[in-house]
């Protein structure tokens, strides 16, 4: 439903207790800048979104009868952490107080208020209900849980995956592995070769915030990673396994044991999609992954741009143009590409970023774009990687459709795409 008027804006009472401003419309950030955002661009939260209040900052807004950009003084600024599927436009727009604390690796967009309902400015990316909040029924679980620890009682991934995946961090995969759907998570690095400020398996004693998993502790074997992915594959709808997950570090690191793994689940199954999400670091690694059977490989970056990468994933031992490289060995291969593309406004749409997208994307016949929603204090980063002026930029929106446009065949999504979708109608209504 396209809002009639603007919005208005939230504040909180600093006691979890949100509340609508009727004296301000609500305003979105890009880059450094508070900016009106366009009505056409405000959705209903998705179920699954949650809103969060920001201690130390104050909501920017537009007096509804001035017209002027003014400060909410009435409590902190709210915004909004939007389920997977969906993409933010734009950022909740602040002030941050001098001694406002860093916040913690969620993604922190827009937020507002319209008629009893909360508004975000965000598109639906994708068709694909892997994640639907709804989707996951807790006994179901459970059940299942119990039942794969008992089929494999020595196997330590399984038993990281239902204790601390599934049962404690929640994470989606590891609740589909046990559900018996889908993509299933085979984590098997408990050390990485780039220090990303936001790493969300390691943050340095130094920093205030926390990450929000834990670092896997152990290598696991092949046979351990075979013994529970061959029937995975086997008797999964849609089935994906999918190495290289948020509690572990580059799985890259660990190649021997997943080109075994990949070359051990081949000899018993051909169904499903072998995946590797991955920092891409190492072309040479990709190369004998490919040999071995890997079908799909998706790449993580903040940036097409080398002098926005750099400073962010701080690499030890590989350069920006390495993760180039295995995007290109991949599709030597014949094999399926995507980037995980951390979608920040007023960095992600900068004329700069688009012409290095697509100039990536044509440099290494990209398949997909998962545009992904930056879980990071948008302050705390911009600042880190010294970014104090972001240039021009067209909006998130305009450049997807500019992207589209120019290159039709270029999926867009926030998934790794399941054999069926690569082979067949990728646009077909995967409802599962
Ligand atoms: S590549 Fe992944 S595991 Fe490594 S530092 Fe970055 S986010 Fe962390």
């Amino acid at each position: 439903m396209i809002l009639a008027e603007s919005p208005y804006l939230l504040y909180s009472d600093g006691e979890g207790n949100i509340f609508e401003d009727l004296s301000l419309y609500a305003t979105g950030r890009t880059g450094w800048d508070a900016v009106p955002v366009p009505e056409d661009e405000w959705i209903e939260i998705p179920e699954g979104g949650s809103l969060y209040e920001l201690p130390g900052r104050r909501g920017i807004g537009i007096d509804v009868k001035t017209g002027d950009m003014r400060l909410c003084e009435k409590g902190w600024a709210v915004a909004a952490f939007i389920p997977p599927a969906h993409t933010g436009l734009y950022i909740a727009a602040y002030e941050t107080m001098a001694d406002a604390p860093t916040l913690p690796l969620f993604c922190y967009t827009a937020a507002s208020w319209f008629n009893g309902k909360f508004y975000v400015p965000a598109v639906r990316i994708e068709n694909d209900i892997r994640q639907e909040s709804e989707g996951f029924d807790t006994a179901k679980i459970e059940t299942g849980v119990t039942k794969l620890l008992a089929a494999y009682p020595h196997n330590r991934l399984v038993k990281h995956l239902a204790e601390n995946c599934c049962l404690t961090y929640h994470c989606p995969a590891a609740r589909n592995f046990f559900l018996g759907r889908w993509e299933c998570p085979i984590p098997s690095s408990p050390a990485c070769n780039a220090n990303c400020v936001g790493c969300i398996s390691f943050q340095p004693e130094e920093e205030t915030i926390v990450s929000t998993q834990d670092r896997l502790t152990f290598k696991p074997t092949a046979e351990e990673i075979v013994e529970f992915t061959v029937p995975h594959l086997e008797s999964a709808p849609f089935p994906i396994v999918s190495f290289g997950q948020g509690c572990e570090g580059e799985p890259l690191l660990m190649w021997e044991t997943i080109r075994e793994s990949i070359k051990e689940i081949r000899k018993h199954t051909i169904k499903g999609s072998i995946n590797i999400n991955t920092n891409g670091s190492k072309p040479d690694a990709v190369k004998a992954l490919c040999e071995a059977g890997l079908n799909s490989m998706r790449v993580s970056t903040n940036s097409a741009r080398e002098k926005i990468y750099t400073p962010y994933y701080r690499p030890n031992n590989y350069k920006f143009e390495d993760i180039i490289e295995s995007l290109k060995v991949v599709r030597s291969f014949g094999g399926w590409t995507s980037i995980n593309y951390f979608v920040f406004p007023g960095m992600t749409d900068s004329v700069e970023e688009y012409e290095a997208l697509r100039k990536l994307i044509r440099e290494t016949d990209l398949c997909m774009i998962q545009w992904r929603n930056f879980n990071i204090d948008p302050d705390w980063y911009m600042g880190k990687i010294g970014v104090a002026e972001t240039g021009e930029c067209m909006g998130i929106k305009q450049m997807m459709e500019l992207i589209h446009e120019e290159f039709p065949n270029l999926k867009f999504g926030y998934f790794n795409p399941s054999m069926e979708r690569i082979k067949g109608n990728f646009e077909a209504d995967f409802a599962h």
